[in-house]
């Protein structure tokens, strides 16, 4: 006979942003909405400079979760054009032929 795991029971709550079911844990660990929700308002600060030559400050932009990676992506993009020495296979983009040479 074997003995069948003792769970901890998941105890939910309704969340607060879209009314959905969230576990009540999660509160407690400092979330206050639910993964659904928690995922598509995350919103992250970028330190962005602003102005041109000696007038320039740094300006937080806030932007979601969505716009951060295509935000992050544009930067590598811009990166790999200045510094173009850099191989970053992952951001190859247009008409290149790769060739494996480690056959
Ligand atoms: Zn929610």
């Amino acid at each position: 006979m074997y003995q069948t795991k003792t769970m901890e029971k998941l105890e939910m709550m309704e969340c607060p942003q879209c009314g959905g079911s969230m576990p009540v844990k999660r509160r407690e660990l400092g979330y206050h909405v639910c993964v659904n929700c928690s995922t598509v308002s995350a919103k992250r600060g970028v330190p962005v400079m602003r102005g041109t030559g000696d007038h320039t400050w740094v300006d937080l932009e806030v932007m979601t979760q969505e716009q951060f990676e295509r935000y992050e992506e544009m930067e590598n993009k811009t990166k790999s054009e200045i510094r173009p020495n850099k191989a970053n296979k992952d951001n190859l983009q247009g008409p290149f032929t790769i060739v494996e040479t480690d056959k």
